[in-house]
């Protein structure tokens, strides 16, 4: 089966990050990602769903502690915004 029939929608991990960084909406934390950080933004692994307060503005592949793989990625990624 492949991988992605299992993907959460983007909207819903993008939520989850928001809600477990704090932040009020999506919006809040992709504006607070794009212009309040040093190249650093909160992440999400996209196989698991644990959320990292801070990953590379491009992360794409990180490695996950949780799940113990390569899937972790930054939430301007996730939200196709670089
Ligand atoms: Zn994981």
């Amino acid at each position: 089966m492949p991988d992605s029939s299992q993907r959460k929608p983007r909207g819903e991990l993008l939520q989850k990050a928001a809600e477990v960084n704090g932040f009020d909406s999506i919006d809040d934390m992709l504006t607070v990602a794009t212009y309040d950080y040093d190249n650093r933004c909160p992440g999400i692994c996209v196989n698991c769903e644990e959320v990292y307060e801070d990953v590379e503005a491009d992360a794409k592949g990180n490695h996950c502690h949780t799940c113990n793989k390569k899937r972790v990625i930054s939430v301007l990624v996730l939200a196709e915004l670089i």
